[in-house]
């Protein structure tokens, strides 16, 4: 049965064709049982594609073809220049193809076209030709224990490693996962995210024309609790990254633990604080913060969600943030001025509201925003609100929507304990004029990462991942080698007496 093919037009002109099948040892094929399941554009809720639907027996063939992959043609079999070479090469394919590849996410997920070009696929090459450079730069070590014997530390591949990746930055969350396990010689199988499937897809054509050895990236569709499931349990995956939310984080690391007890590196979900000091640039701190928590429709797991402020500026803050967070252009994708396009997914959308539901019932001052934008599609107005309890839902969990909170403070020290009063510790940001006021607050904070004077930073060559439950391990910079890579120690007797 052959598989089914993607055929997309593009709102502001442009066609895009490719396969829909599951990219196992560089062909597309279609699901073993032949089912499929629709792509949604999220700005009118119409299908646009259909996919292969991977069962577990599907993902089962992609690991015997990682596997392969790993013992013969790929791991240790090929040298690290090699694998720099192609990674090279892939980064070009992308830049090559943004434009189309831009469209294809922003069709497919829903984000600003200029900001999938701009930000997203521009990021994908960048995070590519990042790990392209450490692929020949796995130096091992020689530890010194006396002249008797010599040690040795190198670092080999974990061999096949499942990668199980979220919707809201499709592309990106798919570079930041094969770079580092490619550089590193591992082979993948990786689960994309049932609502965005569409820019992988794209990207495996050019996994293959840039010449990877076929079994050396293998990418499905399909659902978490089938074909996640699958890569989670399976007892011939060495090691499972997943990025998404902290509550099926937790089902992944229990699937580790009863399955072969792979390595487990988790990136969650966050709720994360930002801080106003009354000695901030005032202008800076609201673009920043509204940056903070409206980028990509707030569905980042970075999200600055929970604001705090100074009392004594807090009147004038809220004055221009609300009028800055009234300025942001919602819309369709594909017009130049949109920032914010339409949530993933009905069900997304419906969490949201819940969440605005419940703020509104809990008492909370809601400012701005709090409805639907348009009549089709899944558009939020973004929301303000204020007079928030800490303890209420919409003060704790995270809501993954254009949705802030905003509580002023007056103490330093009850804003650290307020700040640092979460299950979760992925980011934070401080404002502040005073370098030793921002530094000793970033200091205090319980989060894997810490902004100052700005918000969602991320670069390729520095780690990013959680602190409590927001994750564990770290992605990005040399950090994430290091959970692609396992140490072995070799001791080598020079002249060490016999023991016996
Ligand atoms: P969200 O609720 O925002 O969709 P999820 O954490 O459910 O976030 O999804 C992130 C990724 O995890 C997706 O690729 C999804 O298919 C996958 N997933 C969901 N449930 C499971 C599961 N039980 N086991 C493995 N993967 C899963």
């Amino acid at each position: 049965m052959a598989p089914p093919t993607v055929s997309l037009s593009f709102p502001h002109g442009g066609k895009s064709s490719f396969s829909g099948g599951l990219f196992i040892n560089n062909e597309f094929v279609a699901a073993g049982d032949g089912k499929t399941f629709a792509v949604v554009n999220p700005s009118d809720g119409k299908e646009i594609a259909q996919v292969a639907e991977a069962s577990a027996k599907d993902v089962d063939v992609a690991v015997k073809a990682a596997r392969k992959a790993f013992n013969e043609s790929w791991g240790l079999n090929v040298p690290g220049f090699k694998r720099g070479q192609l990674l090279i090469k892939l980064a070009e394919l992308i830049e090559a193809n943004l434009e189309e590849i831009a469209a294809i996410e922003s069709l497919d997920n829903g984000k600003a076209f200029s900001i999938a070009k701009g930000f997203d696929i521009t990021e994908v090459a960048a995070n590519i030709r990042y790990y392209a450079g450490w692929a020949d730069k796995n130096h091992g070590k020689v530890i010194e224990v006396d002249s008797s014997k010599l040690h040795i530390q190198r670092q080999e591949p974990m061999g096949v490693c499942g990668q199980i990746i979220p919707w809201n930055f499709p592309a990106l969350m798919f570079a930041w996962k094969i770079g580092p396990a490619l550089a590193m010689g591992n082979t993948i199988v990786l689960k994309t995210a049932e609502q965005t499937p569409l820019s992988a897809l794209k990207m495996c054509e050019l996994i293959k024309e840039a010449g990877f050895p076929p079994g050396v990236v293998n990418v499905i569709s399909g659902f978490g609790p089938v074909a996640g499931a699958a890569i989670a349990n399976h007892m011939d995956i060495d090691k499972v990254a997943f990025t998404g939310s902290t509550l099926v984080g937790r089902n992944i690391l229990k699937a580790a633990a009863s399955s072969n007890l792979k390595k487990v590196t988790l990136e969650l979900g966050g709720k994360s604080p930002n801080i106003i000091f009354a000695d901030a640039d005032l202008d800076q701190a609201i673009s920043w913060s509204a940056f903070g928590i409206m980028f990509n429709h707030g569905q980042c797991c970075c999200a600055g969600s929970r604001v705090y402020v100074e009392e004594s500026i807090y009147e004038k803050f809220m004055a221009k943030f609300d009028e800055k967070i009234k300025s942001i252009q919602v819309g369709n994708p594909f017009e130049g001025n949109t920032f914010q396009g339409p949530q993933v997914s009905q069900l997304q959308y419906d969490r949201i509201m819940a969440y605005i539901d419940s703020g509104k019932k809990e008492g909370a001052t809601l400012r701005t925003g709090g409805i639907r934008h348009g009549q089709e599609g899944y558009f939020i107005e973004p929301t303000v609100f204020t007079d928030v309890n800490p303890d209420s839902k919409i003060g704790r969990e995270e809501i993954f929507g254009p949705v802030v909170v905003v509580h002023k403070f007056k103490d330093n020290a009850d804003l650290i304990k307020k700040a640092n009063d979460s299950v979760y510790g992925l980011a934070a940001a401080v404002f502040s004029r005073d370098v030793t006021r921002a530094l000793d607050t970033a200091n205090k904070l319980q989060a894997g990462t810490v902004w100052v004077n700005c918000y969602n930073q991320l670069n390729p060559q520095v780690p990013f991942g959680g602190f409590k439950q927001s994750g564990i391990g770290r992605e990005l910079g040399e950090a994430a080698l290091a959970s692609y890579s396992q140490s072995k120690s070799i001791h080598v007797n020079l002249h060490a007496p016999n023991p016996m």
